[in-house]
């Protein structure tokens, strides 16, 4: 048994400074995933500092006509907020696709984002995995991989980045706020938040030990209020994305005006569709053309032989986005 204490912090400040003062200590917001990995032995952390109560829960509009989602808000809270589902259907579809309505009114959006990847050997403390132990191999690319990444992925670690608001976050080109333990903050492109594995896969975020998430930014994206989650996974409720797309679409006389796309599910990190986005800015949005921006997205993809009908499935998904955001049912 490894004892671990427990303390309840105040202010931002206080958190900070009790965990980057020790790299073993961590944060803990819902605890969803943060319990389940320490009770599992793939994290070891001697000290968990509770931030629960932090006044990081708010979601409040900005004068430039972003939103602004506190890092403690739920996601059962943002899910259900008026002005989410108003401007960005995407998030709240993402999310309330998400785990299970208790995991959801636990789990923080901080926490969201700072998930660690469902991959089995990832989550054995037993397993060689890079991930958790770095030079120790990668024993997905030849095992188990069903569930694996076909894009962004290396030698080193085919893991898929598990969130699904995150996907939605990631077609808004969201920020990500923080708080350093010298009370510098910092605004994240969500671009740059999520690190592709490479030859350091350990490394997912460039986030300092102790530093803290203290809200998501999103923009104003008026396209987003015509906009949709389509997951596609093992079974209808309580299961990661196989595939997942987050699509926004605005058209002028039949041709794409506009155009937001992300996918996830297929990748190491949540996947914004760019490829696919720049095919698309001022095509006719028919069903050709949709077949030929999902083809261009996937032309990298590099499957594992358990996982090549991903490849497939997201472009299918991708199409059939597209396709009902254009036929005018984006619910
Ligand atoms: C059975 C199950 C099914 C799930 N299904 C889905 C799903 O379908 N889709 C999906 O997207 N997710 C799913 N999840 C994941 C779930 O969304 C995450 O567990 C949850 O969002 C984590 O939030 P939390 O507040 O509980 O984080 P915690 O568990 O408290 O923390 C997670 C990590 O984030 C760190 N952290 C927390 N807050 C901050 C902060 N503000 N700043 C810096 N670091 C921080 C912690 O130190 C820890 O390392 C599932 C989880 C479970 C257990």
């Amino acid at each position: 048994m490894r004892p671990i204490t427990y303390a309840r912090a105040a202010d931002a400040a206080t958190a900070i400074a009790a965990v980057s003062a020790d790299p073993g200590s961590a944060f803990l917001a819902g605890g969803t995933t943060e319990v389940d990995l320490l009770r599992q032995n793939v994290l070891t952390p001697r000290h968990l500092i509770d931030i629960n109560d932090l006044p990081l829960n708010s979601i409040e509009p900005q004068p430039d006509g972003a939103l602004r989602i506190g890092a403690l808000a739920r996601m059962s809270d943002v899910a259900a907020d008026p002005l989410v589902r108003e401007r960005y259907p995407m998030i709240a579809q993402a999310l309330e696709l998400g785990a299970s309505a208790q995991l959801r009114h636990m789990a923080s959006m901080g926490g969201n984002m700072m998930q660690r990847v469902r991959c089995s050997y990832f989550r054995d403390a037993e397993s060689p995995c890079n991930k958790r132990e770095p030079g120790t191999g990668c024993p997905a690319i030849e095992g188990v991989s069903r569930g694996h990444a076909v894009l962004g992925v290396s030698e080193h670690c085919v893991a898929t980045h598990p969130s699904d608001v995150a996907v939605a976050l990631a077609a808004l080109q969201a920020r990500v706020h923080t708080q350093g333990p010298g009370e510098e903050t910092h605004a994240y492109a969500f671009d740059d938040f999520f690190l592709l594995p490479g030859s350091t896969p350990d490394r997912e975020h460039p986030l300092a030990h102790g530093e803290l998430i203290t809200a998501i930014e999103v923009p104003a994206v008026p396209v987003a209020r015509r906009s949709l989650y389509l997951k596609v996974r093992d079974r209808e409720s309580y299961e990661f994305a196989l595939v997942s797309v987050a699509a926004a679409l605005s058209l002028v006389d039949g041709t794409i005006a506009d155009v937001r796309l992300a996918l996830g599910g297929v990748a190491t990190r949540p996947w914004r569709a760019m490829h696919a986005e720049d095919f698309l800015i001022g095509a006719v949005a028919q069903r050709a053309n949709f077949e030929q921006a999902a083809r261009v997205e996937l032309s990298t993809a590099r499957p594992t032989p358990m996982n090549a009908f991903k490849v497939e499935l997201a472009q299918r998904a991708m199409v059939r986005a597209l396709e009902t955001l254009a036929n005018g049912s984006p619910a």
